[in-house]
């Protein structure tokens, strides 16, 4: 080569990495000394993530991310702790959860004072026309364990309805204000299914029990947008301690969505929400254009929740084959599916404008009769990116995995439900069946993608515990240290994809988030414990250390906590 060809590339060189050194900006944040676990195959592991903005910059070893520090650059040290991608949450109902949050709290109210007390404090800050509700309170840890009667409460809240429930769900107690709203008189006759407990002068003591509160919940009013405002706000400090930065909320009410709106706008999501409502409303998403995922990278739209059976906790869950401990039974498919057509036409619609679709199906009829319907949709409309979902996805038909993966469909599951039903689903559908429940292994094993969530406030939000259900499935009343059904636990990596990558996946977000890879949103989650190496049973102990979205820091630990 000829001096002046190596000048002019030296030259070249020379200015480019000038380019580079003057072109590159701070970091806002470094995280260093981080035990990373990326969930990204090309760069499994690390130590540090550099952030500009709300996006990931840089991963690498501690000492190549501190080319990226500035003088205004936020520095964490993770003390060699376990860094994750934050968790997704792919189903729950956000603002139940929220609103339970909110609600008076009686469950550990150990005296009949003490359970008039917290309802009379509850009352001081209950706006006018709100009712106190939630309460779980339980009777049986009072000396003498009577059960209250609205003669406790009514001079404390005159002016407020008060309606707790007891902690099973199957009675509640009303104050007299709560009672006279809903009509209820010595002359009212016990509903079918309901008890109104009287008094020996046959007048109500306030205790309704099962379908008598019925009576009651046809006049208690939807919250106010002040409540649910209050709810999400809470619901939102709840999601950040636990780590989870992103959730996919199930058929939420459109007054729900105009909170999350708001909340957006004010710049206060500390979470991001991906809302699905009810099918039956498909067309006021369509009219307007909107499309699955539709929205900012902290509120979209652009799904749809469908119903096709029931639960198996109430043996509703739709099967082929009757109920082991209910001969006459196979379970009920849900009102949407009644008429069929009906359910293939909204889905047919839906999926012409595009809207992704997701459908709870529990029972194993109900999961092939949703198959057939999303493979209807294939044939009249070819093929697309669609990434339906079957949400909760119990109880599998053996024959149906393959239609599930040819389908593409995906696995929502919750795999908290699983350590929870595993008490008592094998009483109600026998040996055979119960080896295609909670089947997350046999998924995997078909290629379907799975993705992670709790189905809060129906079960805990806590991620920790869906990965120990995931990994463990150990039974909560703990007859099954070794896990039931072993044969379908998964491996912790795999648990921790399904709860980052695989949510992202079932909500069209994989290409920003699910991982720590530059250019994705910062968002992740340091913990307490490094889940890889502690004893899998201790996972459900582990807590969380800090949680950032955006490369925000939305939740610290403070000491002691
Ligand atoms: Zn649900």
């Amino acid at each position: 080569m000829k001096p002046n060809v190596i000048n002019a590339l030296l030259l070249i060189i020379l200015s480019a990495l000038a380019l580079c050194a003057q072109e590159r900006p701070a970091a806002d944040l470094i995280v260093t000394n981080a035990k990373i676990y990326t969930v990204d195959k090309n760069q499994p592991k690390a130590e540090a993530v550099a952030v500009l903005g709300e996006r990931i910059v840089g991963v690498g070893t501690s000492a190549a991310m501190d080319a990226w520090r500035g003088p205004e650059t936020r520095m964490i040290d993770a003390g060699g702790k376990l860094l994750l991608p934050g968790f997704n949450d792919a189903h729950l109902h956000f603002i139940s959860g929220g609103l339970q949050l909110d609600s008076v709290k009686l469950n550990d109210a150990g005296s009949p004072e003490e359970f008039a007390r917290r309802i009379a404090e509850r009352a001081k800050i209950t706006r006018r026309g709100e009712w106190i509700l939630g309460g779980d309170w339980d009777e049986t840890k009072w000396n003498p364990a009577q059960l209250p009667t609205r003669d406790l409460i009514d001079s404390i809240a005159p002016k407020t309805p008060v309606f707790v429930g007891r902690y099973d769900g199957h009675m509640a107690l009303a104050n007299s204000l709560a009672l006279k709203l809903a009509g209820i008189t010595s002359k009212t006759p016990d509903p079918a299914g309901g008890v109104i407990l009287r008094d020996p002068q046959g007048n109500p003591t306030g205790i309704l029990k099962d379908a008598a509160m019925d009576l009651m919940f046809k006049v208690i009013p939807p919250p106010s947008h002040q409540r649910r405002l209050r709810a999400a706000k809470r619901a939102l400090a709840y999601a950040a301690s636990l780590g989870v930065t992103s959730i996919q909320d199930m058929n939420p009410e459109y007054a729900d969505v105009q909170v999350y709106s708001e909340l957006a706008d004010l710049g206060q999501l500390t979470t991001r929400i991906y809302a699905a409502p009810l099918i039956t409303g498909w067309h006021d998403q369509a009219k307007i254009g909107v499309r699955r995922a539709f929205g900012s990278p902290f509120l979209r739209i652009g799904g749809v929740k469908a119903y096709a059976d029931g639960s198996l906790g109430s043996s509703t869950a739709y099967f082929f084959q009757p109920y082991t401990d209910d001969p006459q039974n196979r379970g009920l498919l849900s009102s949407e599916m009644q008429p069929l057509n009906a359910m293939r036409e909204r889905i047919m619609k839906s999926d012409d404008a595009a809207l992704q679709i997701c459908t709870h199906a529990i029972g194993d009829e109900a999961i092939s009769i949703t198959l057939d319907l999303y493979s209807d949709v294939l044939k009249a409309h070819g093929p697309a990116d669609r990434r339906w979902r079957i949400e909760h996805a119990q109880h599998m038909a053996a024959k149906d995995f393959d239609r599930f993966a040819q389908l593409k469909v995906i696995a929502s599951v919750q795999p908290y439900h699983a350590i929870d039903d595993g008490r008592w689903a094998e009483k109600r559908i026998g040996s055979e069946r119960i080896k295609t429940t909670y089947a997350f292994r046999t998924f995997l094993d078909h290629n379907v993608r799975l993705a992670f969530g709790t189905d809060w406030d129906v079960a805990p939000l806590n991620p920790l515990l869906t990965i120990y259900a995931a990994v463990t499935r150990a039974t909560l009343d703990g007859k099954n240290p070794d896990g039931w059904l072993p044969e379908q636990k998964l491996k912790l990596p795999e648990a921790v994809e399904a709860y980052t990558m695989g949510s992202a996946y079932a909500e069209f977000q994989d290409a920003v988030k699910g991982s720590i890879t530059p250019g994705k949103l910062a968002d992740m989650v340091i913990l307490s414990d490094d889940i890889f190496t502690i004893d899998p049973k201790l996972i459900r102990n582990v807590t969380v250390e800090r949680t950032i979205v955006g490369g925000k820091v939305v939740f610290e630990k403070t000491p002691g906590q």
